[in-house]
């Protein structure tokens, strides 16, 4: 069974990621970058997603939300 992960992306203001060089500042590198707006985590499990605009924050969530699949795995059916 594959370990589950949550992958934390960052994003411009429209919610597309940004896969675009930036600078150590965050400061686009390419003139195509409309500049990283916020972070958003997708869940490789489940349908989860979280947006924030701060990484810290969303990496709290990404982290309580992994822990969520230990404490619950995977439904199974009921007997
Ligand atoms: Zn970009
Ligand atoms: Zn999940």
């Amino acid at each position: 069974m594959a370990r589950i992960t949550a992958t934390i992306k960052p994003v411009h203001a429209d919610h597309t990621v940004c896969t675009h060089k930036v600078t150590t500042t965050g400061k686009p590198k390419e003139a195509a970058c409309p500049g990283r707006a916020a972070y958003t985590a997708t869940c490789s499990a489940c349908p989860w997603t979280k947006t924030s605009t701060t990484k810290a924050a969303l990496e709290y969530v990404r982290d309580s939300h992994l822990r969520s699949h230990l404490t619950k795995p995977a439904p199974t059916r009921a007997v």
